[in-house]
């Protein structure tokens, strides 16, 4: 599947927000977001026009898919299945984004970005209850337990990723294990665990259409 393999701090500066698609940097002074505020290319620093309700939408929308590095139809399949699912669609695509093995990887601090994380899960470093799973969008369920393969454990990329990450604060819905480099689902994310800054019901109004 095509995939956007452009400078990354571009995806941030054209939504006005940080996506932490880089890893160390994203936390430091050299994110190019804290010196330009402003969208990348020619016009980027023109008086931007007050925005439609759709293109609020669409940007909120395109902020999301770029955070968790999902390409359009994938996208739209979770809006599908949150619609499908009990609750409030809105919070449930949030939560099956959340649930994705790529993000809890990441999200345990074994990976510095996404897309670090969807590699190491591609390369088979990753098992899901004592099996390997080289699916990135794999959705994890409550109880599951996630473990980086034995002969991984030393892998440089993780080992830097640790470091990097040990300073950031883990999310209440996994247990980690840094020693054993184990985690656990032990709930399934809530609202309140994602980030406050995402709109997810514009999301909903742009598809519902
Ligand atoms: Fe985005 Fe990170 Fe680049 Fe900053 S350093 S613009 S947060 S990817």
């Amino acid at each position: 599947m095509a995939r956007y393999t452009g400078p990354v701090c571009r995806l941030c500066r054209r939504e006005g927000v940080k996506l932490y698609l880089k890893g160390a940097k994203c936390y430091g002074p050299k994110c190019p977001l804290e010196r330009r505020h402003y969208a990348p290319g020619q016009h980027g620093q023109a008086r931007r026009r007050k925005m439609s309700d759709y293109g609020r939408q669409l940007r909120e929308k395109q902020k999301v898919r770029r955070m968790y590095g999902v390409m359009e139809r994938q996208f739209k399949n979770y809006y599908k299945k949150a619609t499908r699912m009990k609750g409030v669609a809105g919070e449930n695509l949030l939560q099956l984004l959340e649930r994705r093995l790529d993000n809890v990887i990441y999200r345990l601090g074994i990976a510095v970005n996404r897309r670090d994380a969807r590699q190491l899960v591609r390369h088979r470093h990753v098992t899901v209850n004592g099996r390997i799973v080289n699916i990135p969008s794999f959705i994890v369920r409550e109880g599951d337990v996630i473990e980086v393969k034995a002969r991984s454990k030393e892998f440089l990329r993780i080992q830097q990723a640790l470091e990097v990450n040990s300073s950031q604060s883990r999310v209440p819905w996994l247990e980690f294990d840094e020693k054993e480099l184990k985690g656990k689902v032990v709930a399934l994310p809530q609202r309140s665990d994602i980030d406050p800054e995402i709109n997810e019901q514009l999301i909903i109004e742009l598809y519902s259409k």
